[in-house]
């Protein structure tokens, strides 16, 4: 090695991100909607001080590097503080996602090890629902309303009596955020976030084939904050001094569109099941809002549809969509029409935009077929996928799940892809045994397993169907035992002791007999012929 030719070896980390929005772009807005439908205005530079007495006041709680602290939060200016305080004072931001079911919630917080849980008061139901299944040091509120429940702290006050706490670099491969994924199996697992994955994962949703924003744009993510960091929108708006438009919890289509239209926003990003309430508004109301201002929706989580694809071209829309999960930071790639698409005709071009792209630099992709072998890039064999990249999980939390990833870094995605000789991704079909509705998932094989101790239940299969509205929803596929009855309501009773309300099926199948591979294993395929039709 010639040493003098070697570059400095700065550390990549978030504070880095963080002080450039602080001290370059202090003066971009940051919106945010509140529950009540009213809007407030502050500004990245304000949060980012803001942030420096978060820390203090977190710091004077006894929270140090590498301490996890739990958000219950909506996409607000209080969340964006602590993205940006509890990284850059080496902790752990954990976004917890409000809509699990209570005994989900309790064993993540548990299982993150959080010392303490900033709620937002229109939260404090959900948190009560699982305080019980884990001890936290602390609880702070964030309150407008509501008066501060027995033995919490209040976010604002701690804030303004917060010290300022100066930045230390942490070292870039030590961990700055973690989300949970729903498993097929059993429990969610954790995927912890390294400064240097959040740094890299910024700089290439920026670049133009990607996100492709920069200092004159503003975004507006209506994914949650609790969602794999908002698909890397906020870190990226600090990092190229983009402004913010934070939703909170109003996402209906009128809401959605009365911000897109007054803030002017350039790009937005959310599922496919928000933009479809969002054009129907539109072809409803065609006028109402001006939009002039809005280049382009970042829509992925779930497939994108060429009939929202073409719904949104009607009204002058971009939707670009890409790919990613949890387990990818999320962004791992978009897709972008090429050059040598110009002059193809709009069938062609709407049946390339309906795939998930070609993946982000520095993100290497390949397929394996169900023989082990890797699959050609010819758009005709199938295979799962599996990636690779500097913001790829190389291990779930605690070491679980060890058989999704390979000894030289690949991770196995369980999406099951056709790739073209461009290297375009296009899903096909999934090995995971999930069900994704409205961009939540939900567990087929924990809701069978429940179902099955019912007691007039003898086997049970649930699959994903399409739907028009939420992308997919739960059919439950039920054999009763000899002699015994019960209906969908009952069983419906049943499986709320351990699933949220919105993740229950809403068709119920009884069968005399579940088809069976080979192997003995419900033939899932045979029952989504047999049940999956969409309805809307
Ligand atoms: P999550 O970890 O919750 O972000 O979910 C990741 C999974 O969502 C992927 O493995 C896919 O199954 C699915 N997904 C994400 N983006 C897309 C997309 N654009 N098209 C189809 N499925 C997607």
């Amino acid at each position: 090695m010639r040493e003098g030719l070697m570059m400095d070896d700065h550390q990549l980390s978030l504070t880095a991100v963080v002080e450039r929005a602080e001290t370059l772009s202090p003066d971009r807005a940051v919106v945010f909607r509140r529950p009540d439908g009213s809007v407030g205005r502050t500004t990245m530079g304000d949060c980012a001080r803001r942030a420096r007495r978060l820390a203090g006041a977190l710091r004077e709680l006894g929270i140090g590097p590498g301490d996890a602290v739990g958000t219950l939060l909506w996409n607000q200016a209080e969340h964006l503080e602590l993205y940006f305080a509890v990284p850059s004072m080496g902790a752990v931001i954990h976004t917890l996602n409000p809509r699990l079911a209570a005994d989900e919630l309790g064993y993540i917080a548990a299982d993150a090890e959080d010392r303490v849980i900033v709620v937002d008061e229109t939260l404090l139901p959900v948190l009560d629902s699982f305080r019980s299944a884990h001890e936290l040091e602390h609880v702070i509120v964030v309150r407008r309303e509501a008066s501060l429940p027995d033995g919490c702290l209040d976010y604002e006050q701690l804030v303004s009596a917060g010290e300022p706490l100066a930045w230390s670099v942490a070292p870039e491969r030590s961990a700055a955020a973690m989300c949970y994924t729903s498993g097929t199996t059993g429990r969610p697992k954790g995927v912890l976030y390294s400064h240097r994955a959040l740094v890299l994962h910024s700089l290439a949703a920026a670049l133009p084939d990607a996100i492709d924003v920069g200092a004159r744009d503003t975004l507006l993510p209506v994914v949650p904050m609790f969602h794999v960091n908002a698909w890397g929108m906020v870190y990226t708006a600090a990092l190229v001094g983009a402004g913010l438009v934070l939703p909170g919890p109003l996402l209906d289509a009128v809401n959605l569109l009365d911000l897109l239209a007054d803030e002017r926003v350039t790009v937005t990003a959310g599922v496919p099941t928000v933009w479809m309430a969002v054009l129907a508004a539109l072809d409803a109301e065609p006028g109402r809002w001006d939009l002039s201002a809005l280049e382009r929706l970042m829509v992925g989580g779930s497939a994108v549809p060429e009939s929202l694809l073409a719904g949104f071209d009607r009204h002058g829309l971009t939707i670009v969509q890409a790919w990613g999960m949890t387990e990818t930071s999320p962004l791992a790639s978009a897709c972008r029409l090429p050059p040598e698409l110009d002059g193809a005709t709009d069938a062609e071009r709407y049946s390339y935009r309906a795939r998930q792209g070609r993946p982000a630099p520095l993100i290497e992709i390949r397929a394996r077929g169900e023989d082990g072998e890797l699959i050609p890039w010819d758009d005709e064999a199938m295979g799962e996928l599996e990636v690779r990249g500097p913001w790829v999980a190389r291990s779930y939390h605690r070491g679980r799940g060890a058989d999704r990833f390979t000894d030289d870094g690949w991770f196995k995605t369980g999406d099951v892809v056709r790739i073209d000789p461009g290297g375009s991704l296009r899903i096909c079909d999934r090995s995971k045994d999930l069900v994704k509705s409205g961009g939540e998932w939900i567990s087929s094989v924990d809701m069978e397993n429940l179902l099955m101790a019912h007691e007039a239940v003898a086997e049970a299969a649930v699959i994903a169907v399409p739907d028009d509205r939420w992308s997919e929803r739960p059919l439950a596929v039920v054999v009763l035992r000899e002699g015994r009855t019960a209906g969908a309501d009952q069983l419906c009773e049943h499986l709320a002791t351990g699933f949220a309300r919105w993740q229950l099926p809403d068709r119920f199948e009884f069968v005399d007999q579940i088809p069976r591979t080979a192997t003995g294993k419900f033939k899932k395929t045979a029952l989504r012929e047999m049940f999956a039709v969409a309805r809307s």
